[in-house]
């Protein structure tokens, strides 16, 4: 059986399921014998879940409009 370790370092991408069909059902086999490694993967999915949910941070238009004429200045005055 694959140590916790083992499951813990092929976690992700287990949940991406970019494993070999032999490796994923090894951790599945662990997963279902495991309940600290089942605990663990629930909470990583939960976090990648809420990475990718959460919003992209972009600044305001306005803020985008100063920034972009105080760089202009910038320009303007080392010339
Ligand atoms: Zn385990």
């Amino acid at each position: 059986m694959m140590t916790c370790q083992a499951v813990a370092a092929t976690a992700s991408a287990y949940l991406d399921r970019e494993l070999p069909l032999s490796r994923r059902a090894a951790v599945a086999w662990h997963l279902r014998l495991c309940p600290n490694c089942r605990a663990y993967l629930a909470t990583l999915k939960r976090t990648i879940g809420l990475a990718r949910k959460a919003p992209v941070a972009a600044p305001a238009p306005e803020v985008e409009d100063n920034l972009a004429a105080l760089f202009r200045a910038r320009q303007n005055s080392a010339d």
